[in-house]
């Protein structure tokens, strides 16, 4: 029941109508509760690009247990918060809010999630040569922890400014990442993953020529779903793995930074996968 107690939480962003969050936060939340925990609901709330400040205010004024930020609000948010933990700091944007009485702090939990999901498939990327095609939000997220593992990162955008940006952020902490002017490197790297949004509609492409494509590759996408680059590889043996679990992740980090409490992983990927099918 919701009573007057009931909090809130939820996702900005826009549009939000696709996201799998609200099934996933509120089977947390809901069995959160019956174990005489927190009372919380989870929404999704489409918000206009002239209202995002009012929005952030808002998780404050409304006094929410706080919030995850989507596309096209994750940059633009951090100008409306009070604290921007370290991470958030170096990636530039935030996908999590936490509301400590009022006061707003920043976190991006992309990163971590994307390494939780690596090491659920098995795949370490301690001393491995890693290439990745995209230099954008999401690679900025999980570079700044494959930097501090791989012996070697090398990264590719069509975006040069770009990734010269992120090459440069990226050598302090791990001089071996390098700007790539194609993908041939490919061929002398032992985990290629793809960060761009190549593949995210029907009919897309491959990122790369697939002939680049080998059987001892780990082949990675941060897109949630098996590509036609995941479709390619696994045919060729390799080993693959979806953005589905870097999604999933990423929620069960932000949902442990609002409720002190640990998730309860099953049940929430239960309900991701539920509604991941559903849709
Ligand atoms: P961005 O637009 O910020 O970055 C993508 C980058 O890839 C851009 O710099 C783009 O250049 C570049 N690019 C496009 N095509 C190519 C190409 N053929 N070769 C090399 N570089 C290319 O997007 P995001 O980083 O925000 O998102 C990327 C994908 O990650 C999305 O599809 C999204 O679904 C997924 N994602 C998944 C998450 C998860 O939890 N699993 C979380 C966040 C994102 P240009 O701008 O010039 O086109």
């Amino acid at each position: 029941m919701i009573t007057s107690k009931t909090k809130l939480a939820g996702l900005i962003g826009n549009p939000v109508g696709h996201s799998l969050s609200p099934a996933m936060h509120n089977a947390g939340f809901k069995h959160l509760f019956k174990q005489g925990g927190l009372d919380c609901r989870y929404f999704a709330f489409p918000v206009a690009p002239e209202r995002l400040g009012d929005a952030i205010r808002g998780i404050s004024a409304l006094n929410f247990l706080g919030a995850n930020i989507t596309i096209p609000y994750k940059e633009k948010t951090l100008q409306f918060l009070d604290d921007i933990h370290e991470e958030a700091k170096f990636i530039g944007a935030v996908n999590t809010i936490v509301n400590d009485d009022g006061r707003l702090t920043g976190y991006n939990t992309d990163g971590r999630g994307f390494m939780k999901s690596m090491e659920e498939a098995g795949v370490s990327l301690k001393g491995k040569r890693v290439f990745m095609c995209g230099a954008g939000g999401a690679a900025r997220a999980i570079t700044y922890y494959i930097a501090i593992e791989a012996a070697q990162l090398r990264i590719f955008d069509i975006d040069t400014p770009k990734l010269n940006a992120l090459v440069r952020d990226l050598k302090k902490v791990n001089p071996e990442v390098h700007a790539e002017p194609s993908t041939t490197a490919i061929a002398a790297s032992d985990i290629l993953i793809n960060a761009t949004p190549i593949g995210l509609h029907t009919g897309d492409p491959l990122p790369i020529d697939k002939t680049l494509l080998r059987g001892d590759l780990v082949v990675c996408d941060v897109i949630y779903k098996d590509t036609p680059l995941l479709i390619e590889a696994k045919r060729l043996g390799c080993t693959t793995v979806n953005g589905l679990g870097m999604l999933f992740w990423q929620g069960v980090l932000a949902f442990e930074l609002w409720t002190h409490a640990a998730a309860p992983v099953e049940i929430m990927r239960d309900a991701l996968m539920t509604e991941y099918n559903r849709i």
